[in-house]
């Protein structure tokens, strides 16, 4: 699949070459895609005008499949078969799977499998069939074909789940263009990225899962620098919470749901979510049910609502704290809140995150769609439709890639944060003499011992001519692509052998280790702010002294010797002080030499003025 063009800033693509780039939001229980149209990104409807495609899929006796609603309706009659929440399986072994699922699972080396009548089925192969549906969508409705896809991930999927997720678009005949962060698309819709730099919360409440991600946008380009949330709480816990208060209204103890008919387990649920969704638009709502014979009945008001779901709107909160504090960040600091999921439709919960935060959530885009506006907004940068002079749109690595070397310890070679794509190298020897294999050993990870970092891969490479300890060049490049995939290559210089791996990381990161990893590398972050000022004022300082160093050389002569001498000193000054580390005392010394050499520039300009006019008259001025 040739790839797409991307065109330079400010040059328009030819309008021939006009190229469809899609967003998908592939979403645990909902998938949408979008793109964009008439310079609009827009949800794309199915033949009936739906956008949502439930991300359900069920194979049926004879070979066949539904996928969507149709799954979702039989999903009680035909649970074994129907297949929903196959997000939650993405790139997992049996022993990460936490959720309670209805299907079958079979333990399978890296990736856990499901067990159907159509056989063994594998989590890339359904959710293959889930985007496939969505790109013939997109193909009918553009009457054309795709080009290429931008595809949503949660920002705190490891490369495991990533990668998974890129073998599910590519079975589905998708040409990937990129894979980007949820709440990174959601920031896009809402054009926060037109703006150079900020803070901002993306809080994301969907139907059983609450993310919090914090991100931080500089020169257009967005970090996620803290994730937090939980996989288990969602709107299906307010469905629940409003069963629970029906039940009680009516005189029936909670604990006799297990005693209703399935059927009537589901009616409960339905009409609770539905009264839940109504509340939305309605100040109050009539709930009547009958369950097994039983009518229940009751009158349901925000006020009750609110109080009903009190707990679960607070521990979304306390998340929302717990993200700050990983990021060292005060939420008066936050400039801006987008609310994605369609649970954030609740006023409860808009109010509970005004109030939080201090400042109107961003709510004015459908909960349920801004992912995948977001993701078509991208797809049509990257497939070279805007022009202008747009920044590309850049992710980052989330934690620094590296080899072991001697001691256990991780030499980093992609630093954490570092743009993707991007490919960078470095040297390596022997250890012993006649040393003919090189065993290498790829991390990933802000510490210093391989212990404490994620293993991803190994490899060796053979074949290198015998020669004293040391005396081999062994080249080690690091590839991140654009889906911030890796590809990892060793090349010994003189013999020019070589072996590579392309990073298939061994699936099934378990979510603590993600967060654990995640947290270590946030209680760095303040070093790294204050490495990345230092090298900064390093290089202002460098800059200052070789702009000052060649206009002395040029034009010493217009100073007077005092002026000369008051010069040198500030940048003997300056030569002093920019090793030390100390990078306040460094702008201080460059500001100074600045200061100091106003007059010095005043004088070259007035001789650069003079020597111009030098010759000419006024008319030809
Ligand atoms: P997910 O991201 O988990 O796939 P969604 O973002 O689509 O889920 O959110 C689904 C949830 O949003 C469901 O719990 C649903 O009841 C809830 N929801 C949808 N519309 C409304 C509404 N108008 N008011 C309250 N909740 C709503
Ligand atoms: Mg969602």
């Amino acid at each position: 699949m040739a790839l797409l063009q991307i065109s330079e800033p400010g040059q328009a693509p030819d309008p021939h070459q006009r190229r469809i780039g899609i967003g998908i939001d592939l979403g645990t229980t909902h998938s949408l895609v979008a793109a964009v149209r008439h310079g609009v990104a827009e949800c794309l409807p199915d033949e009936q005008g739906r956008v949502i495609l439930p991300s359900v899929v069920r194979y049926l006796e004879g070979g066949g499949r539904q996928i969507g609603l149709d799954a979702l309706a039989s999903q009680v009659d035909d649970p074994l078969n129907t297949i929903a929440s196959v997000k939650r399986l993405m790139g997992r072994g049996l022993a990460d799977v936490k959720a309670q699922l209805p299907y079958e699972l079979i333990d399978k080396p890296g990736m856990v499998a499901i067990r159907t009548r159509a056989g063994e089925k594998s989590p890339v192969e359904v959710s293959a069939e889930i985007l496939a549906t969505l790109r013939y969508r997109a193909e009918d409705s553009f009457n054309a074909d795709i080009d290429g896809a931008v595809i949503t991930v949660p920002a705190y999927f490891d490369e495991a789940q990533r990668q998974a997720t890129k073998d599910a678009a590519q079975l589905a005949g998708l040409n990937v263009l990129r894979l980007i962060n949820e709440p990174t698309a959601a920031a896009i819709a809402y054009g926060l990225d037109h703006q150079s730099e900020g803070l901002f919360a993306v809080y994301d409440l969907g139907g059983g899962t609450f993310d919090i991600s914090i991100l931080r946008l500089t020169r257009g380009v967005f970090e996620v620098v803290a994730t937090g949330g939980d996989s288990a709480l969602g709107g299906d816990d307010y469905d629940r919470a409003i069963a629970d208060w029906l039940l009680a209204h009516n005189g029936v103890a909670a604990a006799a749901v297990a005693s209703l008919s399935a059927s009537a387990r589901a009616q409960l649920h339905r009409q609770a979510r539905q009264a839940k969704e109504t509340l939305s638009t309605q100040d109050s709502v009539a709930l009547d049910v009958v369950l097994d014979g039983r009518p229940l009945s009751a009158k349901l008001d925000r006020t009750t609502l609110a109080q009903v779901t009190a707990a679960l709107t607070d521990r979304t909160l306390s998340a929302v704290r717990r993200a700050l504090r990983d990021a060292q960040l005060g939420k008066d600091e936050i400039q801006g809140v987008v609310m994605v999921g369609g649970s954030t439709r609740m006023p409860v919960v808009q109010e509970a995150v005004r109030a939080f935060f201090g400042r109107e959530p961003l709510t004015n885009l459908n909960p349920d769609e801004v992912v995948a506006l977001g993701a078509a907004l991208s797809a049509h940068q990257l497939g070279g439709n805007r022009g202008g002079d747009d920044l590309l749109l850049l992710d980052v690595i989330p934690l620094s890639l590296g080899i072991e070397t001697m001691g256990g310890l991780v030499e980093r070679i992609v630093p954490r944060n570092q743009t993707i794509p991007t490919a960078m190298a470095q040297d390596f020897t022997t250890y012993k003499d006649g040393q003919t294999a090189l065993a290498l050993h790829v991390l990933q990870g802000e510490r210093d011992l391989v212990a404490d970092c994620r293993s991803l891969a190994r490899f060796e490479l053979r074949g290198i001519p015998p020669m004293a300890a040391g005396a081999a060049r062994i080249r080690v490049s690091f590839t991140v692509d654009a889906d911030g995939l890796l590809t990892v290559s060793a090349r010994e210089q003189l013999s020019g052998v070589e072996a590579q791996i392309d990073v298939k990381p061994s699936y099934g990161l378990a979510d603590e280790d993600i967060a654990r990893m995640l947290q270590e590398s946030f209680s760095t972050a303040q070093q790294d702010i204050q490495a990345r000022a230092l090298a900064e004022a390093q290089v202002d300082a460098d800059r200052m002294l070789l702009a000052t160093q060649s206009a002395l050389d040029l034009d010493s002569e217009l100073l007077a010797q005092d002026e000369r001498l008051r010069i040198d000193a500030l940048m003997a000054a300056l030569r002093q002080v920019r090793p030390a580390g100390d990078a306040a005392a460094i702008e201080a010394a460059t500001q100074s030499l600045a200061h100091g050499t106003e007059a010095f520039a005043a004088m070259r300009m007035n001789k650069g003025i003079q020597q111009a006019l030098a010759g000419k008259n006024i008319a030809t001025i």
